[in-house]
């Protein structure tokens, strides 16, 4: 039988589109997975709210930039069509890379940051942090920045935990190593085996939001933030994942969105306050 924790735990998973999390719901999640364990450890209680998780990124600086981020790569068999694409439509993203597939595919984050990308940490294996002890969570980050910092040759400014899981211990295991971490405001549930038909729909969340802040595209934002996006250019399975599906969605979208008068950014450009 599923306790109330396991259950929140699961819906928390599984729930395909999410806006960004809110820190009262990370809240209300870790009480209630800390009440079914038995009250061993009442997290809630023991670590503020405001110090339990800590602080993470999920939105843009202006309602005009989208900032799309791709997770579990690198992936041979997508990523370099995926750049291709990209620029194609002069996008620039962000790459949150498994350690151990940086360390099979190094060139290929060479090259992605050639091209403009921004790459960051996504832990070594993938696992689910919220699980781990501190020291295990730091081994995990550590692991993957020495991979990337190998790969490009300069440490990695970003990461996101897997599946966003976070305990009280990942954000500052983070912050140890420099790091901002970087949550979303969509994950539309690319990494489903449903056709291309099924994730079209759950992307145009972006278009309405856009058409809603800058109208006809034509006239500058006086306000509002705008969306960072979760896809996947891999599986943290195994390597060669197939995301063709993700990049079958990104050709009917980037030129619709950029037709909305959206620019494809980086998370750094996307928290860059504008220039005068
Ligand atoms: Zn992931």
């Amino acid at each position: 039988m599923l306790s109330l924790g396991s259950a929140l735990f699961c819906s928390f998973l599984l729930d395909p589109v999410r806006k960004c999390p809110k820190m009262n719901s990370v809240f209300v999640f870790g009480t209630a997975v800390a009440a079914a364990a038995g009250g061993a450890i009442a997290y809630g209680t023991a670590w503020p709210r405001a110090q339990l998780f800590g602080s993470t990124i999920c939105r843009t600086n202006s309602a005009r930039k989208l900032a799309i981020t791709f997770d579990d790569g690198p992936n041979p068999a997508i990523t370099p069509r995926l750049l291709d694409l990209l620029d194609r439509y002069n996008a620039r993203a962000t790459f949150f890379l498994i350690g151990r597939f940086v360390r099979e595919s190094p060139e290929l984050v060479k090259e992605t940051v050639a091209r403009g990308h921004v790459v960051g940490n996504h832990t070594e294996t993938h696992p689910n942090l919220f699980r781990l002890a501190p020291m295990q969570i730091r081994v995990e980050l550590r692991l993957c920045h020495s991979a990337i910092s190998n790969a490009i040759g300069a440490p990695p400014k970003w990461f996101r935990p897997p599946y966003g899981f976070r305990n009280p211990w990942v954000i500052p295991a983070a912050r140890e190593l420099g790091y901002g971490t970087v949550m979303w405001t969509l994950i539309p549930g690319d990494w489903r085996e449903r056709p291309t038909e099924w994730l079209l729909p759950r992307l145009q969340l972006i278009a309405d939001h856009a058409q809603r802040s800058l109208g006809n595209g034509s006239k500058p934002a006086a306000s509002g933030t705008g969306d960072v996006l979760c896809l996947h250019d891999g599986s943290h399975r195994q390597m060669n994942g197939d995301r063709s599906r993700t990049l079958a969605a990104l050709e009917y979208w980037l030129p619709r969105w950029r037709d909305l008068g959206l620019e494809f950014v980086t998370i750094e450009e996307a928290v860059r306050p504008p220039a005068f």
